[in-house]
C-alpha cells in the first residue's frame, strides 16, 4: 500500500490495457500511471487464449479505421522498429451463401472501392480454389436441418497472424522504459467511489472514484482507466456503470491428419497458402499453421451459449463432435476423423449490439470494452482513443494520422455502423 496518488492507474495487463498505459504516457509523459493486473505478467488473460488472427475486412467504418491503423502500426513495429511479431499475412477467405451474399454485395464491391485490397469469387472460383477439398453443398448429419451452399467468397489480403504477447510485451516495456511502472499479483476488489467533498456519495453531490482496493489496502488516483477484458462488468457494475458487454466463451481446436494436411497443401490459393476460411455455417473458420500441419477450428456460437463470466473457461469436446465437427465434414469431407492436438477456450467481452468496441467515460472512470472477437487486431486504436477519452480530448489520432471521434465509440452520442462480418 503507498500513500501516493496516480495520475492514472489502468486495471488490466491485457493487450488493451497495456496499449492505453502506453499511449498515456507517450501522450502526457510527465502523467504517474500505474498498470495493475492481477496475474503475475502482462497478457495472461483472454489476450494469451486469442488465435491471434488479424483482418482489415470489417463493414463497419469505424470498425476498419481502427484494425487498417492498428494493422499499419504492426507493421511499422516489425518493419521500422525492428520488434519481432511474427507477423505473417496468409489473408482470409469468407466464403458465403447466396442471400448473405447478395446482402453484402453491394458493401464488399464499395470497400474495395475504399482501399483494402479484397476480390469477391463466384461459385466457380471457390471450387477453384479449394479443389476437392470442398463439397458446395454440405450434407448435414441425418435429421439435422440443412447447411447453406457456398455461393461465393471474398479473400481479403490485408490478413494474417501474430504474436499477441509479443505485442502486448513491446506496449508494456516501453511504457515502462518512459516511466510507467506496473503491479502484478493486485487483484482489485473494487472501485472506491467517494464525494468531490470527500466522503459517502450523497445522490445530489458529484462523485468519482478516488480509489482501487486490493486485499491490503487502496491505491489512490486522480482517474481510472478499466481496461480489465471479459472481467469488466463485474469491476464497473456495482458503481452502476453500465459496461455494455457481456463475457462469453469462446473456443479453439487444432486440429491435425490428413484431413487438414491435406487443405493446407493442395489448394490454389496464390503460391499454395491456404487463407483463414470462414465457411457459411455458424461463423465456422480455420486457421492455417502451416508449420505444425495444423488447422485451428473455431466458432461463433452465439444462440445456446450463455453469458457469463468464467475465470478459467474450459474447451468441451462435446461442442466440438456435436457442433463444429458436422459443418466443418459437411463443407470440408476430408476433415472427417481429424484429430484435436490442442485446444482451450477463453472469453470475449462480447459487444452484444453493433460489434464495434466501447470506449466511454463515466465521471473519472474510463471504461474500455467491447472488443468481441477482434480486440487484439484493433488495439493500438483502441488504446489511442481510450487515452483520448481519459485526457478528455474530443478526437484521437490513429497510428498513420487519420482522426476518430472518440464520442463515436461512447455510449451517448455513438456513432457507428453496425457489424456484418463477426466470428
Ligand atoms: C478463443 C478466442 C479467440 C480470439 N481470437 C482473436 C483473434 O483472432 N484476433 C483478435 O484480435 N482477437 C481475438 N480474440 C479476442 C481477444 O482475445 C480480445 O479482444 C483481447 O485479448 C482483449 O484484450 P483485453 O486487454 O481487453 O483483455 P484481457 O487480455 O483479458 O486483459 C484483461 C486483464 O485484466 C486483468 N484483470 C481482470 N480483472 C482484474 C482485477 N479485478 N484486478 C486486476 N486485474 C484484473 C486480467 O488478469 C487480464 O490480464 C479472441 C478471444 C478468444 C477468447
Amino acid at each position: 500500500m503507498t500513500g501516493e496518488e496516480w495520475d492514472t492507474i489502468v486495471v488490466g495487463a491485457g493487450v488493451l490495457g497495456c496499449a492505453t498505459a502506453y499511449h498515456l504516457k507517450r501522450t502526457d509523459p510527465d502523467r504517474s500511471v500505474l498498470l495493475l493486473d492481477r496475474n503475475e505478467r502482462p497478457a495472461m488473460g483472454n489476450t494469451r487464449r486469442s488465435v491471434a488472427l488479424f483482418r482489415d475486412l470489417f463493414t463497419s467504418a469505424t470498425n476498419r479505421d481502427l484494425a487498417t491503423s492498428t494493422i499499419a502500426f504492426f507493421d511499422h513495429l516489425e518493419g521500422e522498429l525492428g520488434h519481432k511479431l511474427g507477423l505473417r499475412r496468409f489473408g482470409y477467405y469468407w466464403m458465403l451463401g447466396a442471400e448473405r451474399l447478395r446482402t453484402l454485395e453491394d458493401s464488399l464491391a464499395a470497400l474495395g472501392g475504399k482501399g483494402l485490397d479484397l476480390e469477391v469469387h463466384d461459385e466457380g472460383e471457390v471450387r477453384a480454389m479449394l479443389g476437392d477439398n470442398l463439397a458446395v453443398s454440405p450434407r448435414a448429419p441425418e435429421g439435422r436441418g440443412p447447411m447453406e451452399p457456398v455461393a461465393g467468397a471474398v479473400l481479403a489480403r490485408n490478413a494474417g497472424t501474430l504474436s499477441p504477447t509479443s505485442l502486448t510485451r513491446f506496449y508494456e516495456e516501453r511504457f515502462r522504459a518512459m516511466g510507467g511502472e506496473v503491479e502484478y499479483g493486485l487483484r482489485v476488489e473494487r472501485l472506491v467511489p467517494e464525494s468531490l467533498r470527500g466522503g459517502h456519495v450523497r445522490v445530489w453531490e458529484d462523485a468519482h472514484v478516488t480509489a482501487v482496493e486490493g486485499p491490503d489496502g487502496r491505491r489512490r488516483a486522480k482517474g481510472i482507466v478499466v481496461a480489465a477484458g471479459a472481467w469488466t462488468p463485474h469491476l464497473v457494475e456495482p458503481l452502476g456503470i453500465d459496461s455494455h458487454v457481456q463475457p462469453q466463451t469462446r473456443q479453439a481446436f487444432g486440429l491435425v491428419g490428413d484431413g487438414p494436411k491435406g487443405l493446407l497443401e493442395r489448394n490454389g490459393f496464390p503460391g499454395g497458402e491456404l487463407p483463414v476460411l470462414v465457411l457459411p455455417a455458424a461463423g465456422v473458420y480455420l486457421k492455417p499453421i502451416r508449420s505444425q500441419g495444423m488447422v485451428l477450428a473455431g466458432c461463433a456460437d452465439g444462440f445456446g451459449r450463455p453469458y457469463g463470466l468464467e475465470d478459467d473457461p474450459q474447451p468441451e469436446e462435446g461442442f466440438l463432435d456435436g457442433q463444429i465437427r458436422p459443418v466443418l465434414e459437411g463443407y470440408l469431407p476430408g476433415m472427417r476423423r481429424a484429430g484435436v492436438r490442442v485446444s482451450w477456450a477463453g472469453q470475449y467481452h462480447y459487444n452484444t449490439m453493433d460489434g464495434n468496441p466501447f470506449v466511454f467515460r463515466t465521471s473519472n472512470v474510463t471504461v474500455v470494452a467491447g472488443a468481441s472477437g477482434s480486440g487484439i487486431m484493433k488495439s493500438d486504436a483502441i488504446g489511442r482513443v481510450a487515452t483520448a477519452t481519459s485526457l478528455g480530448q474530443g478526437e484521437a489520432e490513429l497510428f498513420g494520422g487519420r482522426r476518430i471521434r472518440v464520442s463515436d465509440l461512447g455510449v451517448r452520442d455513438r456513432k457507428v455502423e453496425p457489424e456484418d462480418l463477426m466470428i
